[in-house]
Order: C-alpha cells, then sequence, then structure tokens
C-alpha cells in the first residue's frame, strides 16, 4: 500500500512514520508513506495557501490550486489505479473499524490536511473521492487525524502485525468490544484473575471470552449489537442481563 499525507506540517509525521508498528510496516516494505508539503506547490510569490473568504466573514480559507497540483504531481501508481482521496474534515463521514478495513482494501491513499476555517468547496466537489471525520469535535489542523486514520489501516494490513490475531480479536473488528485481559501474576494485590483464564480449558475460555464481550458491549456501546449475528446462547445470556437489570431497577 501506498499513502501520501498532504500537509502543511510535515513535520509532524516524521516520528509517526518511524515508530512502532509503523515503522516496522516500512521496514517490511508492506506500506509507502510519504508526507509531502503542499505549500511547495504554491505558485506565488510568497508560497501563500490561503486566502480570505469570498462574501467576508472570518479565517482563512485553503486554496484550490496547491492543493490540485500537489494531489495531480504524485507519482501514478504502476497499474494506473486511480488514489482513494480523504479529505480530512469535521463534516465527514465518520470514521470507525469498517472504514478502516475498507480502506486497507486500497492500494493508494491520499490524505488531505487541512487548516484555518476551512477548504475551497471545489476542493471537495472535485478533488476527493471521501470526506473523514474522527468525531464531532473540531481541531487545529488535519494532522492528528490523518495519524489516526494511518495508523488504524497499517496495522490491518497481512504481515504487519506480528501475532494477527490480535486485530481480529480487537474491538469492532467482530463487532463488539473485546473482553478483559489480565497477565501474570495470578493475584495482584488480592485482586485475582478469573479461575478459568489458568483452567487451560480452551472450549470454557472462549465461551467466557464471548459472554464477557457480549456483556461489556451491552453495557458500555448497546448500539454495536444492533444487526449483530448472535447464537441462541448470545441471545440468553442478552435476555437474562436485561431480566437482572429490569430486575435491579423494580427494587430501587
Ligand atoms: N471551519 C471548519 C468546520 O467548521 O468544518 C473546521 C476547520 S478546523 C479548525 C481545521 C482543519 O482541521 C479541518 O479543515 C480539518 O482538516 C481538520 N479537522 C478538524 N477537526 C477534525 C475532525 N473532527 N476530523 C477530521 N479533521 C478535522
Amino acid at each position: 500500500m501506498r499513502i501520501d499525507v498532504l500537509t502543511l506540517f510535515p513535520e509532524m509525521f516524521e516520528s509517526v512514520f518511524q515508530a512502532s508498528i509503523l515503522g516496522k510496516a516500512r521496514e517490511k516494505e508492506l506500506v509507502r508513506l510519504q508526507a509531502v508539503n503542499f505549500r511547495d506547490y504554491a505558485e506565488n510569490k510568497h508560497n501563500t495557501v490561503d486566502d480570505y473568504p469570498y462574501g467576508g466573514g472570518g479565517g482563512m480559507v485553503l486554496k484550490p490550486d496547491p492543493i490540485f497540483r500537489a494531489v495531480e504531481a504524485l507519482e501514478p501508481p504502476e497499474d494506473g489505479a486511480r488514489p482513494r482521496v480523504l479529505l480530512l474534515c469535521p463534516q465527514g463521514r465518520r470514521y470507525d473499524q469498517r472504514f478502516a478495513e475498507e480502506l486497507s482494501g486500497e492500494k493508494h491513499l491520499v490524505l488531505i490536511c487541512g487548516h484555518y476555517e476551512g477548504y475551497d468547496e471545489r476542493i471537495r466537489e472535485h478533488l476527493v473521492t471521501d470526506e473523514v471525520s474522527i468525531g464531532d469535535y473540531v481541531l487545529t489542523g488535519g494532522e492528528i487525524p490523518a495519524m489516526a486514520i494511518i495508523d488504524s489501516v497499517v496495522r490491518l494490513l497481512p504481515g504487519v502485525l506480528g501475532n494477527e490475531q490480535s486485530a481480529v480479536t480487537d474491538s469492532f473488528s467482530t463487532g463488539l468490544l473485546e473482553y478483559p485481559q489480565y497477565t501474570r501474576p495470578a493475584e495482584f494485590r488480592g485482586w485475582a484473575v478469573p479461575d478459568v483464564l489458568i483452567s487451560g480449558h480452551h472450549a470454557n475460555i472462549e465461551k467466557w471470552r464471548r459472554q464477557q464481550s457480549l456483556e461489556r458491549t451491552w453495557k458500555r456501546r448497546p448500539d454495536l449489537l444492533e444487526g449483530q449475528e448472535l447464537s441462541k446462547q448470545d441471545r440468553e445470556l442478552l435476555d437474562r442481563l436485561e431480566r437482572e437489570r429490569q430486575a435491579s431497577q423494580q427494587q430501587q
């Protein structure tokens, strides 16, 4: 996979691209990561990338020409495939694990990081394939959202994570939140690890984990349970949890 980030602050990506999983993925040549300063594509005396909004109002707007030129100057892929061009903005499609999985199947991603008040609308209309938001809050620039997206996509690429299983059981990958995890010591300050996890009984461990995942999702993110494929045992567990909740509400 190849990922190009268009930004006014390429230095912000230096350590992120070198450290941890992203650094290893680059070393193994599983991904090519590049941060491009689109100011280099401003064809004016002061390399200006922003200007006042037509119609007045506060804030500066990113001009279309440097961003169009920077995208068009990217080296074309060998197979001539068109990249997926993502515009980071709080107004876009909300980013989630499904979106990460979708993007991990692409060969080439281009991420455009905004700054200031916003973008000239023609960038949205005629250059990008997707507008992406990482949540309902406003950041100063698109760099941190771009890092979150790159990290979550690259860790899904085959061969990137040492233990492939760890991405499969992650929260959201299964559609549910992940079950609780424990490591040694078996007892810490009087708090013991659940017996089942040290029983060595794999079928019981799997069953316990599934129940814990379901219960945690039911308590914290019931919205995730909608549309889930649930077995008879899953439904029985959720029905029992619901009955227990109603009973405790009646007691109060
Ligand atoms: N005025 C814009 C609006 O109301 O939509 C917000 C501009 S924000 C200060 C500057 C840039 O930060 C945006 O263009 C975008 O690239 C990035 N940004 C801010 N919040 C974001 C979010 N939740 N998701 C993705 N990008 C975001």
